[in-house]
Protein backbone atom coordinates (compact mmCIF):
# COMPACT_ATOMS: atom_id res chain seq x y z
CA UNK A 1 0.00 0.00 0.00
CA UNK A 2 1.27 3.55 -0.62
CA UNK A 3 2.59 5.39 2.13
CA UNK A 4 0.77 8.59 2.64
CA UNK A 5 1.39 11.95 2.09
CA UNK A 6 2.98 14.67 4.76
CA UNK A 7 2.32 18.01 2.56
CA UNK A 8 -0.54 19.48 4.33
CA UNK A 9 -2.95 21.03 2.49
CA UNK A 10 -4.01 24.81 3.33
CA UNK A 11 -7.38 23.55 4.43
CA UNK A 12 -5.82 21.35 6.90
CA UNK A 13 -3.60 23.87 8.33
CA UNK A 14 -6.19 26.23 8.85
CA UNK A 15 -8.18 23.26 10.84
CA UNK A 16 -5.29 22.43 12.75
CA UNK A 17 -4.61 26.33 14.10
CA UNK A 18 -7.78 26.88 15.05
CA UNK A 19 -8.38 24.03 17.08
CA UNK A 20 -5.34 24.83 18.75
CA UNK A 21 -6.86 28.08 19.76
CA UNK A 22 -10.54 27.82 19.94
CA UNK A 23 -10.75 23.95 21.31
CA UNK A 24 -10.16 23.49 25.11
CA UNK A 25 -7.23 21.11 24.39
CA UNK A 26 -8.44 17.92 26.22
CA UNK A 27 -7.83 15.37 22.94
CA UNK A 28 -4.76 14.17 22.09
CA UNK A 29 -5.69 14.31 18.48
CA UNK A 30 -3.84 12.44 15.70
CA UNK A 31 -2.65 14.90 13.28
CA UNK A 32 -5.44 14.38 10.36
CA UNK A 33 -8.44 16.21 9.41
CA UNK A 34 -11.30 13.70 8.12
CA UNK A 35 -13.71 14.71 5.53
CA UNK A 36 -15.55 11.88 4.05
CA UNK A 37 -16.54 8.10 4.93
CA UNK A 38 -18.31 5.35 3.39
CA UNK A 39 -18.31 2.28 4.67
CA UNK A 40 -15.12 0.86 6.24
CA UNK A 41 -13.31 3.94 5.10
CA UNK A 42 -12.75 7.46 5.73
CA UNK A 43 -10.24 9.86 3.73
CA UNK A 44 -8.76 13.05 4.76
CA UNK A 45 -8.85 16.50 3.04
CA UNK A 46 -5.42 15.85 2.04
CA UNK A 47 -7.25 12.93 -0.09
CA UNK A 48 -5.53 10.35 1.79
CA UNK A 49 -7.72 7.31 1.80
CA UNK A 50 -8.51 4.48 5.34
CA UNK A 51 -9.42 1.46 6.47
CA UNK A 52 -11.25 2.27 10.03
CA UNK A 53 -10.52 0.22 12.90
CA UNK A 54 -11.79 2.66 14.98
CA UNK A 55 -15.04 3.37 13.93
CA UNK A 56 -15.80 6.70 16.21
CA UNK A 57 -15.12 4.34 19.21
CA UNK A 58 -17.65 0.97 18.43
CA UNK A 59 -20.03 4.04 17.36
CA UNK A 60 -20.14 3.18 13.22
CA UNK A 61 -21.09 -0.32 13.47
CA UNK A 62 -23.22 0.14 10.15
CA UNK A 63 -20.48 1.61 9.14
CA UNK A 64 -20.09 5.22 7.54
CA UNK A 65 -23.22 7.12 5.80
CA UNK A 66 -24.93 3.95 5.28
CA UNK A 67 -27.56 4.91 2.20
CA UNK A 68 -30.15 3.96 4.42
CA UNK A 69 -28.82 6.08 7.83
CA UNK A 70 -28.48 9.28 4.91
CA UNK A 71 -32.21 8.64 3.75
CA UNK A 72 -33.80 8.18 7.13
CA UNK A 73 -32.47 11.36 8.25
CA UNK A 74 -33.29 13.19 5.51
CA UNK A 75 -36.42 12.31 5.39
CA UNK A 76 -37.11 12.89 9.30
CA UNK A 77 -35.12 16.28 8.61
CA UNK A 78 -37.40 17.68 6.73
CA UNK A 79 -40.59 16.54 8.50
CA UNK A 80 -39.65 17.29 12.41
CA UNK A 81 -36.26 17.63 14.04
CA UNK A 82 -37.38 18.59 17.55
CA UNK A 83 -40.12 18.44 19.53
CA UNK A 84 -40.16 17.89 23.44
CA UNK A 85 -40.91 15.43 25.81
CA UNK A 86 -44.13 17.00 26.27
CA UNK A 87 -45.45 15.60 23.10
CA UNK A 88 -45.40 11.99 21.50
CA UNK A 89 -43.81 10.91 18.48
CA UNK A 90 -44.35 8.56 16.18
CA UNK A 91 -40.59 7.78 15.88
CA UNK A 92 -40.04 7.44 19.87
CA UNK A 93 -42.76 5.47 20.31
CA UNK A 94 -41.11 2.46 17.35
CA UNK A 95 -37.75 2.48 18.60
CA UNK A 96 -39.05 2.08 22.29
CA UNK A 97 -41.01 -0.81 21.03
CA UNK A 98 -37.54 -1.97 18.79
CA UNK A 99 -35.16 -1.82 22.16
CA UNK A 100 -38.04 -3.74 24.07
CA UNK A 101 -37.43 -6.18 21.24
CA UNK A 102 -33.98 -6.70 20.66
CA UNK A 103 -32.85 -6.16 24.70
CA UNK A 104 -35.75 -8.50 26.30
CA UNK A 105 -36.05 -5.62 28.90
CA UNK A 106 -40.02 -4.26 29.87
CA UNK A 107 -39.44 -0.34 29.12
CA UNK A 108 -36.58 2.23 27.77
CA UNK A 109 -35.61 5.95 29.06
CA UNK A 110 -34.30 7.93 26.66
CA UNK A 111 -30.82 10.41 26.95
CA UNK A 112 -28.03 11.62 24.72
CA UNK A 113 -25.07 9.62 25.86
CA UNK A 114 -23.24 7.02 27.55
CA UNK A 115 -22.32 8.51 30.29
CA UNK A 116 -25.84 10.21 30.68
CA UNK A 117 -27.35 6.82 30.29
CA UNK A 118 -25.09 5.80 33.13
CA UNK A 119 -26.25 8.77 34.89
CA UNK A 120 -29.80 7.44 34.72
CA UNK A 121 -29.10 3.75 35.50
CA UNK A 122 -27.54 5.46 39.14
CA UNK A 123 -30.43 7.23 39.85
CA UNK A 124 -32.84 4.60 38.66
CA UNK A 125 -31.37 1.96 41.04
CA UNK A 126 -31.27 4.58 44.35
CA UNK A 127 -35.02 5.54 43.38
CA UNK A 128 -35.72 1.46 42.82
CA UNK A 129 -34.23 -0.03 46.03
CA UNK A 130 -34.13 3.43 48.16
CA UNK A 131 -30.19 2.52 48.83
CA UNK A 132 -27.56 4.48 47.89
CA UNK A 133 -24.36 2.39 47.22
CA UNK A 134 -22.59 1.01 44.35
CA UNK A 135 -19.87 -1.11 43.13
CA UNK A 136 -17.86 -1.14 40.41
CA UNK A 137 -15.03 -3.20 39.28
CA UNK A 138 -11.22 -2.43 38.64
CA UNK A 139 -10.05 -0.94 35.73
CA UNK A 140 -13.57 0.01 34.95
CA UNK A 141 -15.24 3.01 31.95
CA UNK A 142 -18.49 4.18 32.67
CA UNK A 143 -18.25 7.99 31.81
CA UNK A 144 -16.65 10.95 32.42
CA UNK A 145 -19.54 13.23 34.65
CA UNK A 146 -19.75 13.49 37.98
CA UNK A 147 -22.15 10.42 38.83
CA UNK A 148 -20.37 7.95 35.92
CA UNK A 149 -16.80 9.29 36.66
CA UNK A 150 -17.50 8.01 40.53
CA UNK A 151 -17.97 3.98 38.79
CA UNK A 152 -14.86 5.08 36.45
CA UNK A 153 -11.77 3.55 37.90
CA UNK A 154 -8.56 5.35 36.57
CA UNK A 155 -7.47 7.59 39.21
CA UNK A 156 -6.14 10.17 36.62
CA UNK A 157 -9.71 11.05 35.83
CA UNK A 158 -11.04 11.48 38.77
CA UNK A 159 -8.59 12.45 41.41
CA UNK A 160 -8.98 16.78 40.18
CA UNK A 161 -12.96 16.37 40.67
CA UNK A 162 -13.34 14.94 44.20
CA UNK A 163 -15.63 14.48 45.80
CA UNK A 164 -17.60 12.94 43.35
CA UNK A 165 -20.98 11.01 44.09
CA UNK A 166 -20.63 9.02 47.62
CA UNK A 167 -20.57 5.61 48.37
CA UNK A 168 -18.45 3.70 45.26
CA UNK A 169 -16.34 1.03 45.57
CA UNK A 170 -14.18 -1.18 43.37
CA UNK A 171 -13.36 -4.75 43.66
CA UNK A 172 -11.50 -7.00 41.15
CA UNK A 173 -12.74 -7.63 37.41
CA UNK A 174 -13.49 -11.65 37.72
CA UNK A 175 -14.00 -12.60 40.41
CA UNK A 176 -17.02 -12.49 42.24
CA UNK A 177 -16.34 -13.35 45.79
CA UNK A 178 -14.98 -9.88 45.42
CA UNK A 179 -19.01 -9.31 45.08
CA UNK A 180 -20.39 -11.31 47.54
CA UNK A 181 -17.64 -9.57 50.06
CA UNK A 182 -18.10 -6.12 49.59
CA UNK A 183 -21.98 -6.14 48.87
CA UNK A 184 -23.20 -4.38 51.78
CA UNK A 185 -26.90 -3.52 53.45
CA UNK A 186 -26.33 0.06 51.88
CA UNK A 187 -25.48 -1.32 48.14
CA UNK A 188 -28.12 -0.06 45.34
CA UNK A 189 -26.60 -2.12 42.41
CA UNK A 190 -23.42 -4.09 41.36
CA UNK A 191 -22.31 -2.33 37.91
CA UNK A 192 -20.05 -3.30 34.96
CA UNK A 193 -19.29 -3.82 31.51
CA UNK A 194 -19.75 -7.31 30.35
CA UNK A 195 -16.33 -7.32 28.08
CA UNK A 196 -14.17 -4.00 28.95
CA UNK A 197 -13.38 -1.62 26.72
CA UNK A 198 -10.98 1.13 27.56
CA UNK A 199 -9.66 -1.05 30.27
CA UNK A 200 -8.32 -3.09 27.50
CA UNK A 201 -10.42 -5.34 26.08
CA UNK A 202 -11.18 -7.66 28.79
CA UNK A 203 -13.28 -10.51 28.45
CA UNK A 204 -14.46 -11.91 31.97
CA UNK A 205 -15.07 -16.39 32.68
CA UNK A 206 -17.96 -17.19 31.25
CA UNK A 207 -19.23 -17.98 34.71
CA UNK A 208 -18.14 -14.79 36.27
CA UNK A 209 -21.59 -13.15 35.05
CA UNK A 210 -23.84 -16.00 36.38
CA UNK A 211 -22.38 -16.35 39.09
CA UNK A 212 -22.27 -12.15 39.27
CA UNK A 213 -26.70 -12.60 38.76
CA UNK A 214 -26.74 -14.91 41.35
CA UNK A 215 -25.00 -13.29 44.22
CA UNK A 216 -27.18 -9.77 43.32
CA UNK A 217 -30.20 -11.97 43.31
CA UNK A 218 -29.37 -13.62 46.97
CA UNK A 219 -29.00 -10.34 48.39
CA UNK A 220 -31.15 -7.83 46.77
CA UNK A 221 -29.01 -6.11 44.71
CA UNK A 222 -29.46 -4.77 41.68
CA UNK A 223 -27.29 -5.70 38.38
CA UNK A 224 -26.68 -2.76 36.00
CA UNK A 225 -24.77 -4.03 32.74
CA UNK A 226 -23.11 -1.05 30.98
CA UNK A 227 -23.31 -2.18 27.26
CA UNK A 228 -22.50 1.32 25.90
CA UNK A 229 -19.55 -0.13 23.91
CA UNK A 230 -20.34 -3.90 23.48
CA UNK A 231 -24.25 -3.14 22.03
CA UNK A 232 -25.61 -3.27 18.59
CA UNK A 233 -23.55 -6.62 16.99
CA UNK A 234 -20.33 -5.21 18.48
CA UNK A 235 -19.23 -9.13 20.44
CA UNK A 236 -21.17 -11.11 17.73
CA UNK A 237 -24.50 -10.74 19.60
CA UNK A 238 -27.35 -8.07 19.63
CA UNK A 239 -25.84 -7.06 23.10
CA UNK A 240 -22.86 -8.87 24.85
CA UNK A 241 -25.78 -10.08 27.62
CA UNK A 242 -26.81 -12.66 25.22
CA UNK A 243 -23.86 -14.90 24.66
CA UNK A 244 -23.81 -15.71 28.70
CA UNK A 245 -27.85 -15.29 28.60
CA UNK A 246 -27.52 -13.33 32.05
CA UNK A 247 -29.97 -10.74 32.20
CA UNK A 248 -29.25 -7.50 33.89
CA UNK A 249 -31.98 -5.23 36.01
CA UNK A 250 -30.56 -2.16 34.11
CA UNK A 251 -28.64 -1.94 30.78
CA UNK A 252 -27.14 1.15 29.26
CA UNK A 253 -26.51 1.78 25.66
CA UNK A 254 -25.13 4.77 23.68
CA UNK A 255 -22.34 4.47 21.13
CA UNK A 256 -23.84 2.11 18.32
CA UNK A 257 -27.24 2.55 19.23
CA UNK A 258 -27.71 5.86 17.02
CA UNK A 259 -25.53 4.74 14.15
CA UNK A 260 -23.13 7.47 14.81
CA UNK A 261 -26.19 10.10 15.27
CA UNK A 262 -25.66 11.05 19.53
CA UNK A 263 -28.05 8.76 21.60
CA UNK A 264 -28.05 7.02 24.63
CA UNK A 265 -30.90 4.92 26.34
CA UNK A 266 -31.36 2.87 29.13
CA UNK A 267 -33.64 -0.62 29.32
CA UNK A 268 -34.57 -2.18 32.87
CA UNK A 269 -37.02 -4.81 33.53
CA UNK A 270 -40.19 -5.17 34.60
CA UNK A 271 -41.17 -3.66 38.10
CA UNK A 272 -38.00 -1.05 37.75
CA UNK A 273 -38.73 2.27 36.41
CA UNK A 274 -39.08 6.03 37.29
CA UNK A 275 -42.00 7.51 38.09
CA UNK A 276 -43.30 11.00 36.92
CA UNK A 277 -40.77 13.58 37.01
CA UNK A 278 -38.16 11.50 38.49
CA UNK A 279 -35.57 11.91 35.46
CA UNK A 280 -36.07 14.01 31.96
CA UNK A 281 -34.04 15.00 29.53
CA UNK A 282 -34.70 17.97 26.45
CA UNK A 283 -33.51 16.39 23.52
CA UNK A 284 -33.99 12.69 24.99
CA UNK A 285 -35.61 10.58 22.13
CA UNK A 286 -36.05 13.19 19.45
CA UNK A 287 -37.26 12.82 16.36
CA UNK A 288 -33.99 12.86 14.30
CA UNK A 289 -31.77 10.59 17.21
CA UNK A 290 -34.71 7.78 17.30
CA UNK A 291 -35.31 8.23 12.95
CA UNK A 292 -31.23 7.02 13.30
CA UNK A 293 -31.08 4.41 15.79
CA UNK A 294 -34.45 3.09 13.98
CA UNK A 295 -32.45 2.81 10.60
CA UNK A 296 -29.42 1.88 12.22
CA UNK A 297 -31.16 -1.27 13.57
CA UNK A 298 -32.89 -2.17 10.80
CA UNK A 299 -29.15 -1.75 8.81
CA UNK A 300 -28.27 -4.51 11.50
CA UNK A 301 -31.01 -6.78 10.92
CA UNK A 302 -31.21 -6.97 7.20
CA UNK A 303 -27.67 -7.18 6.99
CA UNK A 304 -26.94 -9.36 10.00
CA UNK A 305 -24.63 -7.47 11.16
CA UNK A 306 -24.12 -9.38 14.69
CA UNK A 307 -23.56 -12.79 13.02
CA UNK A 308 -21.43 -10.85 10.33
CA UNK A 309 -19.09 -9.71 13.49
CA UNK A 310 -19.16 -12.90 15.15
CA UNK A 311 -17.48 -14.80 11.72
CA UNK A 312 -15.67 -12.08 10.55
CA UNK A 313 -14.33 -10.98 14.20
CA UNK A 314 -12.76 -14.98 14.25
CA UNK A 315 -10.97 -14.21 11.01
CA UNK A 316 -9.67 -10.88 11.81
CA UNK A 317 -8.23 -12.83 15.27
CA UNK A 318 -7.04 -15.42 13.68
CA UNK A 319 -5.01 -13.40 11.51
CA UNK A 320 -4.24 -11.42 14.15
CA UNK A 321 -3.22 -14.53 16.58
CA UNK A 322 -0.58 -15.48 13.55
CA UNK A 323 1.00 -12.42 12.81
CA UNK A 324 4.61 -12.18 12.89
CA UNK A 325 5.48 -9.37 15.44
CA UNK A 326 7.33 -10.76 18.75
CA UNK A 327 6.36 -8.51 21.59
CA UNK A 328 2.57 -9.28 20.85
CA UNK A 329 1.48 -10.68 24.53
CA UNK A 330 -2.39 -11.69 23.73
CA UNK A 331 -5.33 -11.40 21.17
CA UNK A 332 -8.84 -11.28 23.10
CA UNK A 333 -12.27 -10.27 22.50
CA UNK A 334 -15.18 -11.58 21.01
CA UNK A 335 -16.69 -10.55 17.92
CA UNK A 336 -14.94 -7.49 15.99
CA UNK A 337 -14.38 -5.86 19.20
CA UNK A 338 -10.68 -7.11 19.58
CA UNK A 339 -7.44 -6.58 21.57
CA UNK A 340 -3.62 -7.26 21.46
CA UNK A 341 -1.92 -6.54 24.17
CA UNK A 342 1.39 -6.05 23.92
CA UNK A 343 4.48 -6.07 26.58
CA UNK A 344 4.92 -2.51 25.52
CA UNK A 345 3.51 0.99 24.48
CA UNK A 346 1.52 0.82 21.19
CA UNK A 347 1.26 4.55 20.81
CA UNK A 348 4.02 3.88 17.63
CA UNK A 349 1.82 1.51 16.14
CA UNK A 350 -1.03 3.63 15.82
CA UNK A 351 1.18 6.11 13.69
CA UNK A 352 2.88 3.57 11.62
CA UNK A 353 -1.17 2.72 10.62
CA UNK A 354 -2.51 5.72 9.99
CA UNK A 355 0.97 6.79 7.83
CA UNK A 356 -0.03 3.65 5.94
CA UNK A 357 -3.78 4.08 5.59
CA UNK A 358 -5.20 2.40 8.93
CA UNK A 359 -6.72 3.83 11.71
CA UNK A 360 -6.25 2.12 14.93
CA UNK A 361 -6.75 3.47 18.96
CA UNK A 362 -4.39 2.22 21.57
CA UNK A 363 -6.22 1.58 25.16
CA UNK A 364 -4.55 1.13 28.47
CA UNK A 365 -1.71 2.27 26.89
CA UNK A 366 -0.12 -1.05 25.76
CA UNK A 367 -3.40 -2.72 24.02
CA UNK A 368 -4.53 -2.15 20.33
CA UNK A 369 -8.39 -1.71 20.13
CA UNK A 370 -9.52 -3.11 17.17
CA UNK A 371 -13.20 -1.83 16.55
CA UNK A 372 -13.84 -1.46 12.73
CA UNK A 373 -17.33 -1.41 11.41
CA UNK A 374 -19.04 -4.35 11.41
CA UNK A 375 -19.22 -4.47 7.42
CA UNK A 376 -15.32 -4.69 7.43
CA UNK A 377 -14.39 -7.13 4.28
CA UNK A 378 -12.26 -9.83 4.82
CA UNK A 379 -9.69 -8.23 1.80
CA UNK A 380 -10.09 -5.29 4.15
CA UNK A 381 -8.60 -6.87 7.28
CA UNK A 382 -5.55 -8.57 5.56
CA UNK A 383 -4.50 -5.37 4.37
CA UNK A 384 -4.52 -4.56 7.92
CA UNK A 385 -2.77 -7.19 9.20
CA UNK A 386 0.19 -6.92 6.19
CA UNK A 387 0.40 -3.04 7.71
CA UNK A 388 0.98 -4.37 11.31
CA UNK A 389 3.44 -6.97 10.14
CA UNK A 390 5.27 -4.36 8.71
CA UNK A 391 5.99 -2.39 11.86
C1 LIG B 1 -17.79 5.27 25.94
C2 LIG B 1 -18.37 4.66 27.16
C3 LIG B 1 -19.15 5.41 28.06
C4 LIG B 1 -19.35 6.89 27.92
O1 LIG B 1 -20.03 7.23 26.78
P1 LIG B 1 -20.02 8.77 26.26
O2 LIG B 1 -21.04 8.77 25.17
O3 LIG B 1 -18.64 9.08 25.83
O4 LIG B 1 -20.44 9.60 27.42
C5 LIG B 1 -19.73 4.74 29.11
N1 LIG B 1 -19.56 3.41 29.28
C6 LIG B 1 -18.81 2.67 28.44
C7 LIG B 1 -18.69 1.19 28.66
C8 LIG B 1 -18.18 3.27 27.35
O5 LIG B 1 -17.42 2.53 26.54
Amino acid sequence: MKSHTNSQSSVHNSVVEKDAQCVMQTYGRQPIVLSKGAGSRVWDVNGNEYIDCVAGIAVNNIGHCHPKMVAALKVQAEELIHVSNLYYTEAQAKLAEELVNVTGMDRVFFCNSGTEAVEAAMKLARVATDKTDFIAVENSFHGRTLGSLTLTYKDLYRKPFRPLVQGESFVPYNNSQAIADAITENTAAVVMEPIQGEGGIIVPSDSYLKEVRQICDDTGTLLIFDEVQTGFGRTGEWFCKDHSGVEPDIMTMAKALGGGFPMGAIAAREGISFGRGEHAATFGGGPLACAAALASIEVIREEKLAQRSKEIGEYFRNKLENMSLDDVVEVRGRGLMLGVEFNRNCADLVDHGRENGILLNCTSENVLRIAPPLVITKEEIDQVVAVLEQA
